[in-house]
C-alpha cells in the first residue's frame, strides 16, 4: 500500500465518518419525534376517564417483562436467538406466536 492508497483510504473512511453522523442526526430528530408523540398520546389518554397513571406503569412493566421473557427459553431459561424456532441448547420450540 503506498502514499496514495493510505491517503485514499483515510478520506474514503472521513466521507464514511460524515455519513455516519447524518444518519445519526436523522435518528435522533425521528426519535425525539416519536418521543413528543408518545408523550401527546399519553397525556391525551391519561385525561379520559378510567385511565391512570399507576395503570399506564403497570401495563409498561409488564410488557418489559414479557419482552425479557420472549428472548430466553421457556423450558431450560437460557437465551434464544431470534434467527432459531428452538432452543439450541435444548430443543424446546419457540411458543408459535413468537414465531
Ligand atoms: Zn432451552
Amino acid at each position: 500500500m503506498d502514499f496514495h492508497d493510505v491517503e485514499k483510504k483515510v478520506s474514503q473512511s472521513g466521507s464514511e465518518l460524515v455519513e455516519l453522523h447524518a444518519a445519526v442526526r436523522q435518528l435522533q430528530a425521528r426519535v425525539d419525534r416519536h418521543s413528543l408523540v408518545i408523550q401527546v398520546l399519553k397525556e391525551m389518554l391519561l385525561s379520559q376517564a378510567g385511565f391512570s397513571e399507576d395503570g399506564f406503569l403497570e401495563r409498561l412493566e409488564r410488557t418489559v417483562a414479557q419482552k425479557a421473557d420472549d428472548k430466553t427459553c421457556r423450558k431450560c431459561g437460557k437465551a434464544m436467538s431470534a434467527k432459531h424456532n428452538r432452543c439450541i441448547y435444548c430443543a424446546e420450540q419457540r411458543p408459535p406466536e413468537l414465531l
